[in-house]
C-alpha cells in the first residue's frame, strides 16, 4: 500500500483498532454539470477524530453530496477536505477509499460472494494473507453479533434484512478503518431492527472510536446515536452544529424546531399509556376470536405498536386485568394522535 493514503491503519493487525481520523471540510462545494445551482455550497467543518456527526436534513439537501465528496465518490467543484491533516483530493482516489469505511442502505453485498468473502474483500485487495482474512473476518462476526461457524459460509441471500445489515457493518470495518461514512444504513430495516441495530452501533461505536459521518433524516436516529448533529438546510447549509441535548434544549430557529417538534410529539404519543390512549381515541373492542394482539391499560403505546409490528396486525386489543376486552387502538388510531400532539 502506498505512503499516500489515510488507511494506513488499515495495515494494523486484526483486533487493533485503528482510533479515528480528524475530517475538515473547507469552503467544500458541488455544483453538479448542467446545474445552474450548487447541490453543496461553501460547506465548513471541523470533525473530531473519534466524533460521530450525523448530516440531518430533509431529502435534497445534500447531505448524501456532502458525504459523497469525503471518499471522493463525487469530486468537489472547489474547496478542500483534510483527513488527519491530509488533503485528500492529492491521493488516489480508489486508494483513498480502502481506508474509509461505507455502508449505505442497499448495504451492496455480493450476491454470488459468501458473507466471508464479502467481509475479507478489501483485506484481500490490501493483500493480506489468508489467515490473517480468516481470522479477521471471524472477530468481525462476532463484533456484529453473528456467530461466525453459522455465517461465514452463507450467502447474502440466506440472511435477513437486519443481519445483511450487520455484514455490511461488518465489511465496512474489515481494514480497520479510521473514517468511517454511513448513508441512512439502517433506513431500509423494520423499526425494531432499526432500533436494534441503532443500539448495537452506539455500543459498537464506543469502543472503537471511529471518526464517522453518518447521514439520516430521522431525527430520532440522529439524537440516539450522533455526539453532535449537523442540522443541514438547502445546499448543505448549516443551520445548528451542536450536541444533542444543546439541540433539544436550544433549537438555532424554527427551521430546526420542526425537526425537534415532530419528533418529540412521536416521542410524547410513544410512551403515552394505553389508557391514556384510550380515553382520546377510544374504540369497541375486537372479538377475543379475531386473532389480533393483545395489551393491557398500563402498557405503553410503543408497546401496542411493537405488538402490532411483531404480529402484523394493524389494531390490537385492550384486556383489563379480568382478561376481559375495554376497547381496541388502531394504528391509524396512534398516528391520529401523534398528528394533534404535533399540531398542539
Ligand atoms: P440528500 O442526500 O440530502 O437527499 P443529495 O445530495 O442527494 O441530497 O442531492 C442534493 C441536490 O443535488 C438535489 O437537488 C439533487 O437533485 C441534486 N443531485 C444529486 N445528484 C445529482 C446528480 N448526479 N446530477 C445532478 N443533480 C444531482
Amino acid at each position: 500500500m502506498s505512503e499516500s493514503t489515510v488507511g494506513e491503519s488499515t495495515q494494523s493487525v486484526a483486533g487493533s483498532s485503528a482510533a479515528g481520523a480528524r475530517i475538515e471540510l473547507l469552503q467544500l462545494t458541488k455544483k453538479y454539470a448542467g446545474q445552474t445551482q450548487s447541490a453543496v455550497e461553501d460547506i465548513s467543518m471541523d470533525i473530531a477524530p473519534g466524533e460521530m456527526v450525523m448530516f440531518l436534513g430533509p431529502s435534497g439537501c445534500g447531505k448524501t453530496t456532502t458525504m459523497k465528496m469525503i471518499n471522493r465518490i463525487i469530486e468537489p467543484t472547489s474547496g478542500q477536505i483534510r483527513i488527519g491533516g491530509r488533503d485528500i483530493l492529492e491521493l488516489d482516489p480508489s486508494e483513498l477509499r480502502r481506508g474509509i469505511g461505507y455502508v449505505i442502505q442497499q448495504i451492496g453485498l455480493f450476491p454470488h460472494m459468501s458473507i466471508a468473502q464479502n467481509i475479507g474483500l478489501v483485506p484481500q485487495l490490501l493483500g493480506w494473507d489468508k489467515t490473517k482474512i480468516a481470522t479477521r473476518v471471524n472477530e468481525l462476526l462476532d463484533v456484529v453479533g453473528l456467530e461466525p461457524t453459522t455465517y461465514r459460509s452463507r450467502y447474502p441471500k440466506q440472511l435477513s434484512g437486519g443481519q445483511q445489515q450487520r455484514v455490511g457493518v461488518a465489511r465496512a470495518l474489515a481494514a480497520d478503518p479510521p473514517v468511517m461514512l454511513m448513508d441512512e444504513p439502517f433506513g431500509a430495516t423494520d423499526p425494531i431492527t432499526r432500533e436494534r441495530l441503532q443500539a448495537e452501533f452506539k455500543r459498537l461505536q464506543k469502543s472503537l472510536g471511529k471518526t464517522i459521518v453518518f447521514v439520516t433524516h430521522d431525527f430520532n436516529e440522529a439524537v440516539v446515536l450522533g455526539d453532535r448533529i449537523a442540522v443541514l438546510a438547502e445546499r448543505s447549509r448549516i443551520v445548528q452544529f451542536d450536541t444533542p441535548a444543546n439541540i433539544l434544549a436550544a433549537p438555532a430557529n424554527d427551521y430546526v424546531r420542526s425537526f425537534v417538534g415532530s419528533a418529540a410529539a412521536i416521542r410524547s404519543t410513544a410512551m403515552l399509556l394505553v389508557s391514556e390512549a384510550l380515553a382520546q381515541v377510544r374504540t369497541a373492542p375486537i372479538p377475543a376470536d379475531a386473532g389480533v394482539p393483545t395489551i393491557t391499560p398500563d402498557q405503553s403505546v410503543r408497546d401496542a405498536i411493537n405488538a402490532m409490528l411483531v404480529s402484523g396486525s394493524t389494531e390490537v386489543n385492550v384486556l383489563n386485568r379480568g382478561g376481559a376486552p375495554i376497547g381496541s387502538l388502531s394504528f391509524e388510531a396512534i398516528c391520529s394522535l401523534s398528528a394533534s400532539a404535533r399540531r398542539a
